[in-house]
C-alpha cells in the first residue's frame, strides 16, 4: 500500500465533521510530500525541534499541528507557526504559551489535553484538575490563548470495550465543560481522540480530529 492509498482509504470512511490529523513523526520530509501531493495538509508532530525542521522545508500551507508533551523552554521554536496544540496539559504550559504567544502578536489555538487512559504514564488534567481549572476561570485571562476543545489517549490496550468507555467518557466531559463553561463560543468544538487502532470507535463516540500515524506512513524507526 501506498502513503496516498492509504489517506484515501481512511478519508472514505471519515464522517463529513470528523477531520484526520496525519501523524508524520520520525518520518522523513519526503513521504510528508507524498501525502501532501494526495491532498493532506494537517500534519502532527510530537517534537519541538523536528517540527520546525519540516515546517522550514516543506509547503507553507500546511497546517503543523503539535500532538506530543511540550516543555515550555520549546514553546518559542513553534508559535510563529503552529495551527493547533493537542497537548496542553498543565496551567502553566497553557500560561507560557499566551505569554510566547504575544511576543510574536498570534492566537495560539490550543486543545487540554485530558488523562482518560488506566496508565500512570500519560500527561494530561484529571476531569476534576480541568473542571476547577475552568471554573476558576484564569484562562480567560490568556488573550493569546483560543481554547479550542480536549485530547485524550486511550489505554493501550486489545480491550475495546475499555478503550470505548474511555472515550465516551471523555465525550460526555466534552459536552459537559461545553455547556458549563464555552456556551456561545463556537471556537470550543474540537474533540481530539482515535489513533491507527482505535479511531473507528473514537468515531462513533464523537471524535472530531483522529491522529494517525502507523496507518498512513508504516511503523516509525525510533
Ligand atoms: C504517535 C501518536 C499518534 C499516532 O499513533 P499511531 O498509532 O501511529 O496512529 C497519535 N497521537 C499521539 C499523541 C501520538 O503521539
Amino acid at each position: 500500500m501506498s502513503i496516498s492509498s492509504n489517506i484515501t482509504g481512511i478519508l472514505r470512511e471519515l464522517p463529513p465533521h470528523v477531520h484526520l490529523v496525519a501523524v508524520s513523526k520520525f518520518h522523513p520530509a519526503t513521504s510528508i510530500l507524498e501525502a501532501y501531493n494526495a491532498g493532506q495538509r494537517i500534519f502532527g508532530e510530537s517534537k519541538a525541534q523536528e517540527l520546525t525542521a519540516k515546517y522550514e522545508v516543506l509547503p507553507k500551507d500546511i497546517q503543523w499541528h503539535f500532538i506530543g508533551h511540550l516543555q515550555t523552554n520549546k514553546i518559542k521554536y513553534i508559535v510563529p507557526f503552529v495551527d493547533l496544540i493537542h497537548s496542553v496539559d498543565s496551567e502553566r504550559l497553557l500560561e507560557e504559551i499566551d505569554r510566547q504567544a504575544q511576543r510574536v502578536q498570534r492566537v495560539i489555538r490550543v486543545l487540554l489535553q485530558i488523562h482518560i487512559a488506566s496508565e500512570e504514564t500519560k500527561f494530561g488534567f484529571s476531569y476534576d484538575e480541568c473542571r476547577d481549572y475552568f471554573s476558576s476561570g484564569a484562562w480567560k485571562r490568556c488573550k493569546n490563548i483560543c481554547i479550542c476543545g480536549l485530547m485524550g489517549m486511550a489505554t493501550f490496550t486489545g480491550n475495546e470495550q475499555q478503550i470505548l468507555s474511555e472515550y465516551e467518557g471523555l465525550a460526555s466531559f466534552f459536552r459537559e465543560t461545553q455547556e458549563t463553561y464555552f456556551q456561545g463560543d463556537n471556537n470550543f468544538r474540537e474533540l481530539s481522540m482515535g489513533m491507527s487502532e482505535d479511531y473507528r470507535i473514537a468515531i462513533d463516540s464523537g471524535s472530531t480530529l483522529i491522529r494517525i500515524g502507523s496507518s498512513i506512513f508504516g511503523n516509525r524507526n525510533y
